[in-house]
This record gives C-alpha cells, structure tokens and sequence, in this order.
C-alpha cells in the first residue's frame, strides 16, 4: 500500500486553508512573503514570471513552491487579477514571536476580477462592474455594482439575448450565480465571452443590506441583490458601507443597442483593437475628473429617451456655452478634484491613507469656488446642483487640523497627525524631540571631553546609538564609562550608560507616539466615514458637472449645434452633418459634410455608390448624431432637427464575429433579424450592403425582401445601403423609399469620389466608366454600352441583370437554359407573400 505522504503541520494548515478556496490561487503569509504551493505555484510562476522552486527540495516528493515579497504583492496581485484569476489574501493572525506553535492564518480578503478596487489596467476613468444573475422563469433579474464607487443597480430583463447584451453593455469580467444554477446563458457567458462565472449561496445576512434594498420592492430583484452582497461579504470580508441603495432601472428607459450596434459604432472602444483611442468617447472625452469620464461612459452607453430628461441636459451644457469664463474656471476647479467615489469607497474599506484624506481636503476645498462660478452665471438651471452641492467644512477643517500636507503611504510609521492636534502625541514628540537635541549636542561634547576630533554619534537597527571612535584613537579614551558593543575593521563603536537612558526615551517615545497617531488615525478616518452619504452625493453632482463642461467644451471646439429633439416628430433634417471621429482622423478641411433629410413619410433612404465612395461613414454619422443628441450633447452639423429614437440596429460593415467566431455572413443574418424581429415606428435601422455575404442572386433577393418587408411596416427609419443598382428601381414603387447616391466624377483621367451624397440613384454606367479609364478597346465599350441599355429597358424585373458595378461581358442570351428558368422562377416569385426565411429557403433552392 502506497503511504500517505506526510506533511508537516504548516502543510497541513496551508492545505485546509486551501481547499476552501478552490478556484483563487492562495497567497499564504509566511513571515516577510507570501508563499504559493502546488498547482498554484505552478501556474503562478508562470503568469508572474517568477522562480518556481520547491520545499523539501530532496524529498521524494518535493512540493512545488514560489513565493512574492509582502511588500511588492499588490503589483503580483493586480496582474493575476488583470489575467482574469481569483486571489484568496491569507494572513497571519497573531504574531510569531509570541505565539507557540503553529500560527493562526486566515484569509482576509478574496480579490476578484469583478471586485478589485485598483485600477482595473491603469483606467482610472472606467467602471469595474460586478454582475450577479438569477433566473426566475423566463426572466432573469439582474444586479450590479462597482465595489470601488458603491454605485448599484438592478434591472429585469426578459430573454437571454437582453442578459447577454446587458453584461457586455457594462463590460463586465465576473458573474455571479446561485451555487446550484444551471442555465444555458452561464455556460454562454463563460465560453463564448470569457467571463468568469463565481457561484454563492445568496444567504449571507450584511447589514448593507438594509441599504442596500432600501428602494427595492419586487422580490425578485431583492433576491438577486442578496446574492451579489453575499458574494462581496463572502470575498471581501470586512464593512461594506459605501454601498449605495440599488437603483432599479429599466432597459426602456434607455435608447437600446445591442451588442452589435455598440461595437459597430465604435462608441467606446474602436472595432480594430477594442481599445478606446478610435472611439467616440476618445473624441468627445474631455471630462476633468476620473468620475467625471466614468459618467461621460455610463451615458455614452446608455443614451435617453425622455425628451424632458435630455432637454435639461441641454440647459446645462448651453448654459456653460455661454459662459465661457466661468466654464474655464470649472474646468480649473474640477482639475484639482481627486476622484472622491473612490476616496469614499476606501474610507469605509478601512484602506484609506493620509494622502487620500488629504486628497479629500484639497478636492473639498474646489466645492466653494465651484459653487461661487455656478452662482455667478445667474442661470436658474443649476439651483438643484447647488442644493447638493453640500460644503462640508468640518471635515475640511478635521483634517486640515489634524494631517500633516504630506503625509507618507504607511499609517502605521506615524508622521501623520500635525503638532497641536493632541496632547499626549506633543508630550512623546518632545521627548523624541529634546533626546535626538542631547544626542546631536553630544558629538560634539564628547571630542572636548576626550579630545578625539574624529569622534562622531552614530545609528543602526540593530545597536541604536553608539560613539564611534577609530582604532588609533581607543587607547585615549578613559577608563570605565565607555561600554564596547561592536567592532569593525578600523573602529569601536561604544556606549554609555547615559547614553543608553536618552536611547531608551527616544525609541519609547516614537513606538508609542506611532500607536498613538495610529489610533487618531482610525479616529479621524471614522470622524469622515460619517459622511459617506453626503460625499457619495457630492460626487454624483461633480461627475455630472463635469460631462457638462465637456460637452460643452467639444462642442464649441468641434463647432457642434444644440439638435433640436422632440418626441413628436418622424423628421430628420440635417445640414451638413459630419461623422465626428472620421472628420477628427482626416481633419475638417477633408471631411465633406453631408446633408440627411427624411420627412415624415419617407421611411427608407437607399443609398448607392461605389465602394470606398462614404455610404457606410454616411450611415454611422447618423447614428452618432443620434446618440450624441439623446445624450444630451451638441451635434456635428450646422443644422439638426430630430425624433427620439427608441433603439438602433446595424448591420455595418465587415466586422466579423470575434467573439463567438461565426462566419460573417451568419452574423450578418443575425443582426438583421433583430431589426426585423425587434424594432419599432421609433426605431433607426442601419443596414449596409445586406446580402453581399452571398451570392449575387442570393444577397439581392434577400436585401429586395427586407427592404419590401420593412417598408410600410411602422418599424421606423433605415438607412440601406447597397451596390445592387438594381434595387434603385423599387423608388417607383414603394412611396415610403427614396434613393440617394454618392458622387463620383472625372477629373484628369481618374475617378474621384466626392463623398457627397445627392439625390437619385447612382450613376449606372459607373462601371463603364472604370472600364474605360482602365484603357479597355473602344469596340468592347460600345457593345457593353448596348448590352447595358439593353438591360435597362428591362426594368421590370429588377433581379435579372448581373451585379452592375462589375461590367457584365456577357449578354442574356447567353445564359443556359437553366438560368434562364432560374431567373423566371425569381420574375414570378411574390416577395410579398413570403416571410424572410421563405425567401432565403427559396434562394437556397435557386442556388
Ligand atoms: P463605403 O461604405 O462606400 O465603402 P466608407 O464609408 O467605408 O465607404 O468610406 C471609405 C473612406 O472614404 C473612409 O475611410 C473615409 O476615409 C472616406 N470618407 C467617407 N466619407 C467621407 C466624407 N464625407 N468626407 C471625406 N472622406 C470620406
């Protein structure tokens, strides 16, 4: 029988310990590191680059061991976390020196992608989102919050696709689900989108829970926020105060995007490398504050629907417009505000140190001169932000009194709390004070005394003060007083009883003044945690401010308009609209603004133009015009009047599926039936050469299908763009369609695209013309200018000419007979009378 392998009693404890942490590599304290074992060992080593070694090297079976510095371990820490890994923090609990036998070890605190407070890859300006998920039926109640703001929210959601798109909506890392749940959007969330799932038994009482479910009454939703406290108690294990009560929101509430659309339209990261630069909200970011541009982001993502709501934030920004000066001296103010969430959220986790409340005083100081520069623009608009603009001066003054300016990281060093604040602490700090003046007079009393001038007073850690005197020199001092204590090379070092007395005074007076400052410390901190509230309030206002004079500020520097917003009309009307990134990248003088102008009945603009000629940046432009008006911004236009729009769909573009790895033209199917399945009289739809995924036939029945099926059908406006000239013809057919081009001209023997969109279809012998500035033989031109006039004149039937912008070299007679029964089947075919997956079982047959 093989034998257990004994392990020696530190083993054992470290593998109880352990094994409660299953899924979070174990950061064991043992003296000044802590050490890693086994697997975790293993895979740390990897990640962090470290040595892998091994305890009981020469055993039989040496375990695998490594281990970080206690000091250096938040950076290991942060870059396990940033990979996407658990870190279970495992401490001593008594101290060594005192303790027999084996040391008390606990874990303090469970470290989390979804819970780390840190910088999540040094952004200050993003949320760290941490989602728990319960399913109820057919629905499914969601919560989030961000442990490092307190900020919480719950929402119901009705299908799995609304969950998916909700958790990829806040980005975040980490779910949590009940211990037992099994449903297939967990298994979704962690294999298509990487996520970790964490499962918790959503029982655990927290008194934030109170808090916490203040304004929460569907049970639903209460049980749902009980397991994402369980899960923070769970992991974090210490007070959780700063959690704020749970808004419960709704998804209507919001201007809808799927995941699709998001990504599409670049708002907040670019498509390319899914990094911010590229983005909208890189361009239009000019936010102060860290909070500030996690706001700016919050809404970016979630534009509104309530007229009311985003005409109030029109106020704000026009107002700061016409402020100039004052809107400058914001901006000053708001540059000296530290990020007071996070400020907050770290006073009641106990890891607040003295340059945080410092930071709290300086940022608390801007509240007066902010206040005064609201009150002098003498708009009314801001009365409600004054009102919560609370000026808390005892706790300025608390800290001014009591933290010295600059003040170190530790707080258990001492060097703090400023002279005056305490009694006790001046009475310690004296006497370290007078002992190091004894001490520094003493040099020079001593080399009279023994008239060695080489004498010198000196410190280390491990003697404390000694008179140091060279060899040479030893013999001259006298007999009796002098107490050697250490030798080197060409010194003694001494002491003296008297000394020694002024040593002791000094190291007694620093311990204890360290204890001391320690506990005013913790006194002051708690002195300010009574404010939580109010400071949490305080910098909602500020964040909120801040967006404002960023909107303002880009919109005067990017010449934008105040939209003219209104929930009645069904118009769009915009003159010379810009896509604000395309202009940024390419410069203003570049970027050929465009007009967009549907009135209420014209529900489909069919947009035709070559490749590369701007019909897709046409059709973004729209869409960010209309997401930076619902969020309250000014626009890229000179002129611009539109509708509330409830939900925007796209299909744009050649962004294949990262995520889920599917063939283009699959996801190019998806996202279109979302439209088709989803969207309203209120909805903007954006589709852009549906069908070129396919065959030719195939992808231009399928783009005439959705374009038949959607006109008429109440759902909203679309923008459709396609290089199937052919389609250009439903214009006489369908009174809700009307065809715009973009233009292209000759200039100097090459074709020049204007990017300018006019009316009308594009120009059909487009191709023709690329044929002949490509030097083909005159005779060949003539006859395709016959064949395709030919084509024309049978424009009945839309679908039987060949792709135009590829010059069709043969002509109709030509086909086989089979084709031609193909194309009369398709003449014949009732698009009308057919849903869309019957049109695509039919191409699928022609095919
Ligand atoms: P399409 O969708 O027609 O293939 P895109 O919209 O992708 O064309 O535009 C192609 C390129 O043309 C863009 O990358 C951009 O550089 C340029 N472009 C598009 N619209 C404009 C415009 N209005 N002004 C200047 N350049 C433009």
């Amino acid at each position: 029988m093989p034998q257990k392998p004994k392990h020696t009693p530190m083993m054992e404890q470290y593998l109880a310990i352990k094994e409660q942490y299953p899924d979070a590599f174990l950061f064991y304290r043992l003296g000044d590191f802590y050490e890693l074992f086994n697997e975790d060992a293993i895979n740390a080593a990897k990640i962090l680059e470290i040595t892998l070694t091994s305890r009981n090297k020469n055993a039989d079976n040496p375990i695998p061991m490594c281990g970080v510095p206690y000091h250096a371990a938040k950076e290991y820490i942060r870059k396990l976390i940033d990979s996407g890994y658990k870190v279970a923090v495992c401490e001593q609990m008594e101290d060594p020196k005192t303790t027999k036998g084996m040391v008390k070890r606990e874990v303090v605190q469970v470290l989390t992608p979804g819970t780390y407070m840190g910088e999540v890859n040094g952004d200050g300006k993003k949320n760290n989102y941490l989602v728990a998920l319960e399913k109820q039926g057919s629905e499914y109640a969601l919560a989030y919050t961000d442990i490092g703001t307190g900020e919480t929210r719950v929402t119901l959601l009705e299908n799995e696709d609304a969950v998916l798109n909700e958790i990829q909506s806040v980005q975040a890392k980490e779910v949590v689900v009940q211990s037992e749940a099994q449903y297939p959007v967990i298994e979704t969330l962690e294999t298509r989108l990487g996520i970790i799932i964490s499962r918790q038994n959503g029982k655990i009482e927290d008194p934030i829970l109170t808090v916490v479910l203040e304004d929460i009454t569907e049970l639903f939703c209460q049980d749902v926020l009980r397991l994402l406290i369980s899960y923070l108690s769970h992991t974090q294990k210490r007070s959780l105060s700063h959690i704020q009560k749970a808004i419960r929101y709704k998804s209507d509430q919001f201007l809808k995007m799927d995941t699709y659309a998001r990504r599409n339209l670049e708002l907040t990261t670019s498509i390319r490398d899914q990094q911010k630069a590229g983005s909208l909200l890189w361009l239009i970011d000019r936010t102060k504050t860290a909070m500030g541009g996690r706001k700016l982001k919050q809404w970016l993502e979630k534009p509104l629907i309530s007229e009311q709501a985003i005409r109030n934030r029109q106020l704000m920004v026009q107002s700061l417009l016409a402020h100039y000066f004052e809107r400058m001296d914001i901006a000053q103010a708001l540059s000296s505000v530290y990020d007071l969430e996070r400020l907050v959220a770290k006073i009641s986790f106990g890891n607040v140190n003295g340059r945080d409340l410092i930071q709290l005083q300086r940022s608390l100081e801007q509240l007066p001169v902010l206040r005064q520069i609201l009150e002098a623009t003498g708009d009314s608009i801001w009365e409600a932000t004054l009102k919560q603009m609370a000026e808390m001066p005892e706790v300025v003054a608390l800290i001014n009194q009591a933290i010295v300016e600059d003040p170190p990281i530790l707080i258990t060093d001492g060097n703090i709390i400023k002279d005056g604040y305490n009694e006790k602490l001046d009475q310690y700090r004296d006497a370290m004070t007078n002992g190091k003046k004894w001490i520094a007079s003493l040099q020079q009393s001593e080399r009279e005394k023994t008239g060695i001038r080489t004498l010198k007073i000196g410190f280390n850690r491990v003697f404390g003060y000694y008179i140091e005197v060279s060899k040479a020199n030893v013999p001259n001092l006298p007999e009796g007083l002098y107490d050697r204590k250490q030798t080197l090379t060409n010194a003694e070092r001494f002491i003296t009883p008297e000394l020694k007395e002024k040593e002791q005074i000094i190291l007694e007076a620093e311990e204890k003044s360290a204890t001391l400052e320690y506990e005013l410390f913790l006194e002051i901190r708690d002195q300010v945690k009574k404010h939580s509230k109010q400071l949490q309030l305080l910098a909602k206002c500020i964040s909120e401010l801040d967006v404002y004079q960023s909107f303002a500020e880009i919109s005067e520097e990017k010449h934008y308009v105040q939209p003219e917003i209104s929930s009645q009309t069904k118009t769009i009307h915009i003159v010379n609209g810009r896509h604000p990134v395309v202009e940024e990248v390419l410069g203003k003088e570049k970027y050929i603004a465009n007009n967009l102008i549907m009135d209420e009945q014209n529900d489909i603009l069919l947009i035709t133009g070559p490749n590369m000629s701007g019909k897709s940046t046409y059709m973004r432009q729209l869409a960010l015009i209309v997401i930076l008006a619902q969020i309250g911004c000014n626009v890229p236009a000179e002129q611009a009047e539109l509708p509330i729009f409830d939900q925007i769909f796209t299909r744009i573009g050649a962004a294949d599926d990262l995520y889920s790895g599917q063939s283009t033209f699959m996801v190019e199917m998806v996202e279109t039936n979302q439209a088709l399945q989803y969207a309203t009289d209120r909805s903007l739809i954006l589709f852009d050469e549906i069908g070129r995924g396919t065959a030719t036939f195939d992808g231009m029945a399928l783009a005439e299908a959705i374009i038949r099926y959607l006109h008429g059908s109440g759902k909203g406006k679309m923008l459709f763009s396609t290089h199937y000239h052919e389609l250009t013809v439903l214009e006489h057919e369908l009174s809700a369609l009307r065809n715009v081009h973009v233009g292209a001209i000759e200039q100097n023997g090459e074709l020049v695209f204007l990017h300018k969109i006019m009316n009308g279809p594009a120009d059909k012998s487009y191709g023709l013309h690329v044929a002949k500035l490509a030097g083909m033989p005159d005779a060949l031109l003539v006859e395709a200018k016959r064949i395709l006039e030919r084509l024309e004149s049978n424009e009945k039937a839309p679908l039987v000419t060949d792709d135009s912008q590829q010059l069709s070299l043969f002509s109709a007679s030509q086909m086989d007979m089979n084709e031609k029964q193909i194309i009369n089947e398709i003449t014949d075919f009732s698009l009308e009378n057919n849903s869309p997956l019957q049109v695509m079982n039919q191409v699928n047959d022609w095919k």
